[in-house]
């Protein structure tokens, strides 16, 4: 069986017990990182035998997890933080693992696009979440597409190299007086989400250059 393991996007609190069993359980755990992740099972004292799975693993790796899995061996996923396969590895080795149509499982638990969406004030209703948003001619087009025709809150995931792009070109999109919130530092001691106008929290930034570090949930 493979199982698709969320931890924790910060904080080493917010894992399920279920989480932690199953890590324990599993016969090989399938890290993006086992450095990074060497330090959520070395906290929770999960002795698990660990391999890579990251983005750049390709099919060589898919079929070594495959192999283990036809040989009844289980394996928990995990990614850096937060839910493997959203914006992490994950979706190719599914494509492969349910093309041999071997079990899968996935635990519900941490994801950075959730946990801000639940908090924001932003309708919840039908949301749109885009990953990233691209950084090229595609950006455009996209940017376009969205404010001609918009009508659930949009979730996208953004870096410290390029908040303030982002948030700039959607003051250039959707105008000044449009409502967005940004978080920051989701789950640490100093999280902190700015709430208003695309004009005010420009604002913000522009006066807490400070504040321009980390990473970013931004909803509009
Ligand atoms: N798999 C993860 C999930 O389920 O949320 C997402 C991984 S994606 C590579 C990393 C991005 O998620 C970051 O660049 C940031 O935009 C967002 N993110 C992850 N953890 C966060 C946190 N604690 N605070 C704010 N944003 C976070």
């Amino acid at each position: 069986m493979l199982y698709i393991v969320p931890t924790p996007i910060w904080n080493l609190e917010d894992i399920t017990y279920r989480a932690v069993r199953i890590l324990k359980e599993v016969d090989i755990v399938a890290c993006e990182d086992t450095r990074t992740s060497g330090i959520l099972l070395k906290h929770y004292d999960i002795e698990a035998t660990k391999i890579s799975y990251h983005s750049h693993s390709g099919k060589y790796k898919s079929d070594k997890i495959i192999s283990l899995l036809k040989e009844w061996k289980d394996i928990a996923l995990i990614s850096d933080a937060g839910t493997p396969g959203i914006s992490d590895p994950g979706y190719a080795l599914m494509q492969d693992v349910l093309a041999e149509n071997l079990e899968v499982t996935a635990l519900p638990g941490p994801s950075a696009v959730i946990t801000a969406l639940s908090a924001s004030g932003m309708s919840s209703h039908h949301f749109l979440y885009l990953w990233f948003l691209p950084i090229k001619k595609w950006r455009q087009t996209l940017l376009t597409r969205l404010s001609e025709n918009k009508t659930e809150t949009v979730v996208i995931y953004e870096s410290v190299h390029r908040i303030e792009r982002t948030i700039s070109d959607l003051e250039n999109y959707f105008g000044p007086d449009h409502k967005m919130v940004v978080w920051r530092e989701l789950t640490k001691k100093f999280e902190e989400y700015i709430r208003g106008t695309i004009l005010e929290v420009s604002t913000y930034f522009k006066e807490n250059p400070g504040k321009v570090k980390w990473e970013f949930v931004v909803l509009f």
